[in-house]
């Protein structure tokens, strides 16, 4: 069904769940390193395996983290809380539990606003718990690398307890047609502050941040919630908008039909842009929860925790609208370079010397067109902020035009060095000797006497024809403005 048809039919109801690897050293119960690679099970020890009698220990710096998202996504902060057992098997997870956080969150009721394409949608938070994270399993054999026809599994142990958070929200309800794009936005938004409080190095590619979107459908109107299905592990922002997208319109497709929807997590195939049925979704019972009775609960002295709340960074958005006043852009500007998550990158040129009107016109005209033909984001391209900022330095000294700077671009692109040594390579720099000038300007007047008649006479505006022709002779290196002074005086006009 098309989408269009799909949301004039059925308001689109989402849920979403987004899991932070926390940038601990250690992991959450235990001492062992959360560093990401590595030899599989290396990072390994008899807590983080569950063997017998191991006994584990809560990492303060985890909470402390947790604490600190919590207070960010303006959250309540619990004063006492536990950790459960959470029961299932599952051969990526040794202990045959999950430690996590089930009826008592460390953080609720908050919120967080986003910006989606200017209007600020607020996302209501339900909580954000702590839990430990899984092994990872390798299907080896088979087409697919699915479980599925594969020969024999390897399971690798060393992302076993690493501390995360699972931040969950309340139904998000109203936004109809932009339903996929609030997804994204909110995804995004969340990440920028978890960058931002330094919690989490947020690699979606890595896992450190990946996200579950429950989706439900009711008729337009109806007060009454679908049933949902959870697309889980959605690992990049266009992903997270795709996989909304397109459950919307499968959903809508089967109810139209007169069909109903299966409860049970889904999964999201990046090459099809579609989601294929996993397992049918257990319900809370099924999971056999109980209080953990190796770990102390979690009482976080009211103090600490008003230590981390006037502890916290600038959040992103604040940030935000202090760089749109410092650097006087409008709205619309602004908006630009946060969708282009081009906004750390201008802060970074500007800091490094470049004027805000130069860095932000690189960054969103001239680089974002080659990122795009390369398929690549802003930051992968392979230029540093600083080289931007040598590039608008040369061009405020006059030694670089417009159109040689961005042939000086295009050779750091190229990979052949700083724009210095481009310039030098590549022999871009302005033509400033007069003498070469004057001699190009004598050549241009003599080629076309009917122009140099015309400037005499008053008409100075075909002075541009001249300079037209000495660009074109010193290949476009030529100072523009230099030419034009060097016509009038050769001519012995006084220009307007
Ligand atoms: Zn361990």
């Amino acid at each position: 069904m098309p989408y269009d048809q799909a949301i004039e039919t059925f308001d689109p109801v989402m849920g979403l769940e987004v899991h932070v690897e926390l940038g601990t050293a250690t992991k959450m119960f235990c001492a062992c390193p959360t560093v990401f690679g590595g030899e599989p099970n290396t990072h390994v020890c008899p807590v983080c395996l569950a063997l017998p009698g191991a006994m584990p220990a809560v990492n303060r710096l985890a909470v402390e983290y947790a604490i600190k998202i919590g207070l960010a996504l303006n959250c309540e902060i619990a004063t006492w809380c536990r950790f459960a057992r959470k029961n299932y098997f599952y051969p990526d997870m040794p202990k045959n539990f999950q430690t996590s956080q089930y009826d008592e969150p460390i953080a609720f009721n908050g919120y967080l606003d986003v910006d989606v394409e200017g209007e600020i949608v607020r996302i209501e938070i339900e909580r954000a718990h702590m839990e430990e994270d899984t092994g990872k399993s390798l299907h080896v054999g088979g087409a697919t690398g699915r479980i599925n026809g594969a020969d024999y599994s390897l399971l690798d142990y060393n992302r076993a307890g690493v501390p995360l958070v699972e931040i969950v929200t309340k139904p998000i309800i109203g936004t109809k047609a932009s339903a996929p794009v609030v997804a994204r936005a909110y995804v995004a938004a969340l990440r920028d502050l978890l960058l931002s409080l330094g919690v989490s190095d947020v690699r979606m590619d890595q896992g450190s941040l990946r996200c579950d979107a429950n989706l439900s459908l009711t008729p337009a109107g109806n007060p009454v919630f679908g049933t949902r299905t959870e697309t889980k592990n959605v690992n990049s922002l266009r992903s997270v908008e795709r996989a909304v997208r397109y459950e919307i319109t499968r959903q809508a497709a089967i109810l139209a039909a007169g069909g109903s929807i299966r409860q049970e997590t889904r999964h999201f195939e990046e090459a099809s842009g579609t989601t294929r049925a996993g397992r049918s979704k257990e319900t809370a019972e099924d999971y056999r929860y109980f209080p953990e009775p190796d770990l102390v609960p979690i009482a976080p002295d009211p103090a600490w925790v008003e230590e981390i709340r006037l502890a916290l960074p600038e959040l992103p958005w604040i940030l935000r609208d202090r760089m749109q006043a410092d650097w006087g852009l409008t709205d619309l500007e602004m908006r630009d370079l946060v969708a282009a998550d081009a906004v750390t990158l201008v802060a970074e040129t500007v800091a490094a010397g470049a004027s805000p009107a130069e860095a932000r016109s690189w960054w969103s005209a001239y680089l974002g067109q080659k990122a795009n033909t390369s398929g690549v984001t802003l930051q992968e391209l392979p230029i540093t902020p600083k080289q931007v900022a040598q590039v608008s330095a040369l061009v405020a000294s006059g030694e670089l035009n417009a159109k040689l700077a961005r042939q000086v671009i295009d050779g750091v692109l190229a990979g052949e060095g700083d724009p210095a040594e481009v310039v030098k390579a590549r022999g871009l720099a302005v033509v400033s000797d007069d003498s070469a000038l004057q001699s190009a300007v004598n050549d241009a007047l003599a080629a076309q006497p009917d122009v140099a008649e015309r400037i005499r006479a008053g008409k100075v505006q075909a002075v541009g024809a001249v300079v037209g022709a000495v660009m074109k002779a010193t290949k476009g290196q030529a100072d523009a403005g230099r030419v034009r002074e060097l016509v009038f005086a050769t001519l012995g006009v006084e220009p307007s």
